[in-house]
């Protein structure tokens, strides 16, 4: 069998070489996104893989299906960037990858606590050598109750992080888990948003939760409440959360996605000049941390993505049938 993959970061490249071995393919790897400029490097070639940066529209579908094309592997969790219906409907089998929640889980928790001791603001100060303590005053997680949407592998993830905290934890997720009941309170979404001090967002990007967090709901939301963001940025109305900051409605921000950070995240633009203004502004604010996408990336995480990616594309070929296939 033989895999063409895109977007192929250095740090992917052994395990790529490595699972191809185990499973007897034949990988090529380009670091160029799969595009209408790309798509025809797929000629010849058995299955496909990509990360979340290709945005798989009819128009490549419809070329990797004339291409003879039929397996298509994500070698993320999310797939919003690829249009799953068309896929379906022209014959295109397409899986994502999974990976352990935790180091998404671990970094929730690490920017929530940052946020919660403005920790960008300790750590500015003391590499200018100010050590003062003026306007670092945190607050201690025991005293919060902290509000999760989305008690998913990632949400259920932290929620289990945050248990030595000692802080009150109430979530919200269309299908409640009878198993975590002994740890939490599901309560309605306007509920969480009344009662949470911190708010930890953990759906995926769906219709229906497109800007789930925008000016009706901030409104909704405690003053000074916390907003912890690593699922992605499009669950967001930015120019609602910049009026909420500059209000100081949110008292704290960590976010970890943005919408249209494609193209600039997982880039070096030090020497280029980039057009996103809501996110340069954004950046500025004191009580704000913004990091490039980074949650998922661990060691352990890659691995599993191009093992993932790889398997599924194998088992496509050989048994017709991949566990990680996106039936939804
Ligand atoms: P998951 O599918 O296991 O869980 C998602 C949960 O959200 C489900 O329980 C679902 O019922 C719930 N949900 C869906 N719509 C909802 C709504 N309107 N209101 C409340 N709950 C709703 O997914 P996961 O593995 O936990 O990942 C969650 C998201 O995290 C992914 O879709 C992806 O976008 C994001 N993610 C980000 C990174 C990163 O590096 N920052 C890495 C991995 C995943």
């Amino acid at each position: 069998m033989k895999i063409i993959a895109f977007e192929v970061r250095e740090d992917e490249k052994e395990d790529f070489i490595r699972q191809a071995k185990v499973l007897n393919i034949e990988v090529t790897c380009h670091k160029e996104l799969l595009t209408m400029a790309t798509v025809d490097w797929i000629k010849g070639y058995d299955g496909v893989t990509i990360l979340g940066r290709s945005a798989i529209h009819s128009d490549i579908l419809d070329a990797m299906k004339e291409y003879g094309i039929k397996y298509l592997a994500t070698r993320t969790i999310g797939y919003n960037h690829i249009d799953i219906e068309y896929a379906r409907k022209i014959g295109i089998r397409v899986s994502n990858s999974q990976y352990a929640p935790n180091g998404v889980a671990e970094y929730t928790v690490m920017l929530l606590l940052m946020s919660l001791r403005h920790y960008k603001q300790a750590l500015f100060r003391g590499n200018v050598n100010d050590y003062s303590l003026q306007g670092l005053q945190g607050r201690e997680l025991r005293n919060l109750t902290v509000g999760i949407i989305g008690t998913g592998k990632i949400g259920e993830s932290v929620i289990r992080n945050l248990q030595g905290f000692g802080c009150k934890i109430i979530a919200n997720d269309a299908y409640p888990k009878d198993s975590l009941t002994k740890m939490l309170t599901y309560v309605s979404l306007d509920e969480l948003y009344k009662e949470s001090d911190v708010i930890s967002l953990h759906t995926p990007l769906l219709d229906s939760t497109y800007h789930m967090i925008d000016k009706n709901s901030l409104k909704k939301m405690k003053q000074g409440v916390v907003i912890i963001n690593c699922a992605r940025g499009e669950l967001m109305s930015i120019p609602d959360i910049i009026e909420a900051v500059e209000s100081e409605k949110i008292g704290a921000l960590g976010l970890d996605v943005f919408e249209k950070e494609e193209g600039i995240y997982h880039h070096d633009l030090r020497s280029d000049i980039i057009s996103n203004r809501d996110m340069a502004y954004l950046r500025q604010f004191p009580n704000v941390t913004m990091t490039q996408h980074m949650a998922f990336y661990t060691d352990a995480a890659v691995r599993s993505m191009v093992e993932g990616a790889l398997y599924s594309l194998s088992d496509f070929y050989k048994k017709g049938e991949s566990m990680y296939e996106i039936k939804r």
